[in-house]
């Protein structure tokens, strides 16, 4: 076995026994982050059995996807959406993490073709992260998720959301359960969601037990990433 097949067979068993003993018993699904890391590490990750992989870069998404195109892998977008990049991540993705803004969502829904399945989405939430500028205030989700669930080719799946990272368990669980009650209150307005996109490498378990149905994790089972850039 490799590394990364055993990492990954850790990683499951750790989700398993968290969802086990989250309140809702929901079932979680592992999405592999595979940014900054070689089409070969995927591949690995892939012979062990791991499906659904997400990319922040839709350039070096681009690049590994043609080493990879014999791999059905659902391949994911969780990185910041520049509007010159959406029509590659329509063509190339099955579903992206991070809509933000209804330009965005609006420019996904005319560059992805009717004719395959419509792109699952997720609305990224900004909770008590006020260095990221990254996604909508909860004030202003509802009208988001509003405009996009008249989208045709896109479907709104649920929410996303990147915490401000620390170690201190209690402070995870209170910005999770911010992001928790987003979602709940846009379903009980009769919003059929059923992604709650949360938890990272460091954070997941936690993630799980406040109701997480997709944990994005990384280097938990790729091992550290490159820098991004040469120094
Ligand atoms: C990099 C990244 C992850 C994975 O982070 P790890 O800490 O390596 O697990 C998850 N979500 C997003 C949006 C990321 O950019």
């Amino acid at each position: 076995m490799t590394t990364i097949s055993n990492r990954l067979q850790d990683i499951l068993a750790t989700i398993q026994s968290a969802a086990a003993s989250s309140p809702s018993h929901q079932q979680v699904q592992l999405l592999a982050v595979s940014k900054a890391q070689s089409a070969a590490a995927i591949r690995d990750a892939y012979a062990a059995g791991q499906i659904a992989f997400g990319e922040n870069y839709s350039q070096e998404a681009l690049e590994k996807q043609k080493q990879l195109t014999d791999l059905a892998i659902e391949w994911h977008f969780i990185g910041p959406i520049q509007s010159n990049k959406t029509q590659l991540i329509a063509q190339n993705f099955s579903w992206v993490h991070s809509v933000d803004r209804l330009k965005i969502a609006q420019r996904l829904n005319e560059a992805r073709s009717s004719i395959l399945r419509p792109l699952q989405v997720c609305i990224q939430v900004n909770v008590s992260n006020e260095e990221s500028k990254s996604g909508v205030l909860p004030d202003q989700l509802e009208a988001l998720a509003v405009a996009i669930n008249v989208l045709p080719n896109l479907k709104l799946r649920g929410l996303m959301a990147i915490p401000a990272p620390t170690t201190d368990q209690a402070q995870q669980i209170a910005q999770f359960k911010q992001v928790r009650e987003c979602y709940d209150a846009l379903i009980r307005k009769g919003f059929a969601l059923d992604t709650l996109s949360i938890g990272m490498s460091n954070d997941y378990q936690t993630a799980i037990t406040q109701g997480a149905t997709i944990v994005r994790i990384g280097s938990a089972l790729f091992g550290a990433r490159a820098p991004l850039k040469a120094a």
